[in-house]
């Protein structure tokens, strides 16, 4: 199965998509990557969509990625008495850490943390951010808050601090057992929601140990302040647009997206862009233009992947939704202007030789008109040095790690193949133009450009680049 196509799908599981069937049309009409979001559901929810997604796997016989995405330290505010609330703006209403149901006049908010970081005059937002309070004072565990704007607020809703950096890990007790649940599971990737700073990867990296590889989900304007350490620091990252938007102005959204594009791309980490991508689609089968041109704007950008949340987990039309993304990315692709566009942001290689190599692969595979670049890679990192380069040309990833073929998955142009290593040059080539040819990629008389690393099977050594003509 070959996608027409270079930009990838990430299509999120829930109650609208947790059969086979229901899986499997999404993987047939283009998800790459599916992701579990453990902010809803149980574990074993999880652990029987997994199942489907390695059946599935073994169904079609390619590689598919698994993303799962941890609560991380959301902030909640507790329950009502009556379950939701009437607030007039102006009003006078109290946070505090009692947990006796609330009222129109306080509520319990159950994070210590909040109460040590607050300042007078403090804006809260609640409810991703509909409602606006300032604090007038506060104490160790309470903070008296005046209302900016009249709501309804219910039980449980999101707590945000524009511009502050709270003392507070990434990983909650929750997101611990989740994230041992997900990695004995055997995902791929682990999404850490609300990274603050690059120490955050630090810790989830000294838990994972390198069972799965690690995307940061820049939701907060703080990990701003810190994006080139926290991209180098990662292995891919999420453009997490709906957090983000809250506690920044909305019109600033789209220059940031961009800004963390680019980063990515220059550094070579996959990124995605998420949220309401096709959000019209949760309840209707056609997206708006306006979103359709949304998903071409990151496709234009040069964004590895781009994601579908309630479309695909809670809506109506979850397979619609998937196709729709498939054929905008493909007919983006194909304008002629899609190129010029995407190389305008120059690629600085790094002075090692196997940047220098991936380079060089993406110019010669354009020069001769090969029908792909057959890149063998074990760790998946020179695959992903040749789609920094985003070449006009397929990337057909050989690997004998079926962990690293999964992963890239979700990497801009990559088809992954799982293949026994090469021991010696004639099979290097024999294999490529083999493979090539019966993943579609080229027929015979075309052109490949290989790479690979010698001695054979040593990973990080890539110093080969071969034109091969299959014969
Ligand atoms: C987001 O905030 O955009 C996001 C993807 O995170 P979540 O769906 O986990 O809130």
């Amino acid at each position: 199965m070959r996608r027409q196509r270079k930009a990838k799908i990430v299509a999120t599981l829930g109650p609208s998509s947790s059969s086979l069937t229901r899986i499997r049309s999404l993987f047939q009409t283009g998800a790459d990557v599916f992701r579990l979001n453990f902010s809803h559901g149980e574990q074993s929810e999880q652990l029987a969509r997994m199942q489907l997604i390695r059946q599935l796997e073994e169904e079609f016989g390619r590689p598919i990625g698994v993303l799962a995405d941890m609560q991380g330290p959301k902030l909640r505010l507790g329950r009502f008495a009556a379950g939701k609330i009437a607030l007039k703006r102006g009003q006078s209403f109290r946070l505090d850490r009692s947990e006796e149901p609330g009222d129109s006049k306080r509520v319990c908010l159950p994070h210590p943390e909040i109460f040590e970081a607050l300042d007078k005059s403090q804006i809260l937002l609640l409810d991703d951010g509909k409602v606006s309070l300032q604090v007038v004072g506060h104490g160790a565990d309470w903070a008296d808050c005046r209302l900016l704007s009249g709501a309804v607020l219910s039980d449980r809703k999101g707590v945000n601090l524009p511009g502050v950096m709270l003392p507070i890990s990434p990983l909650t007790a929750k997101d611990r057992s989740d994230l041992s649940f997900a990695l004995d599971m055997g995902v791929d990737w682990i999404a850490l929601s609300f990274v603050q700073r690059p120490e955050d990867l630090a810790e989830a990296r000294k838990l994972i140990q390198g069972r799965a590889q690690i995307l940061s989900k820049i939701e907060k304007p703080s990990a701003l302040e810190q994006l080139h350490e926290i991209v180098e620091l990662s292995d891919a990252v999420m453009v997490a647009r709906g957090d983000l938007g809250v506690e920044m102005p909305l019109q600033h959204l789209p220059r940031w997206q961009k800004k963390i594009v680019r980063k990515c791309r220059s550094l070579g980490k996959p990124v995605i862009v998420a949220t309401q991508m096709l959000e019209s689609m949760v309840s209707a089968p056609s997206p708006t233009r306006a979103e359709v041109s949304d998903v071409a704007t990151a496709v234009y950008d040069g964004a590895d992947a781009v994601m579908l949340s309630a479309e695909s987990a809670s809506g109506r039309y979850p397979a619609q939704a998937v196709s729709t993304m498939s054929k905008v990315i493909a007919a983006t692709e194909r304008d002629r202007f899609f190129e010029p566009i995407v190389h305008a942001l120059k690629i600085e290689p790094e002075s090692t030789g196997p940047d220098a190599i991936a380079a060089a692969a993406a110019q010669v595979a354009e020069t001769t008109g090969a029908g792909a670049i057959v890149c063998y890679t074990s760790s998946g990192a020179t695959a992903k040095r040749v789609a920094r380069e985003r070449p006009n040309v397929p990337i057909l990833v050989l690997t004998e790690k079926l962990e690293t073929a999964r992963s890239l998955a979700l990497l801009w142009g990559a088809h992954c193949v799982q293949t026994p290593d090469i021991a010696s040059f004639p099979e290097m080539v024999e294999k490529a133009g083999r493979i090539a040819l019966e993943q579609g990629f080229a027929s015979k008389g075309s052109r490949l450009v290989v790479t690979a690393g010698l001695p054979f099977g040593t990973p990080g050594a890539t110093n080969v680049l071969r034109i091969a003509r299959i014969g």
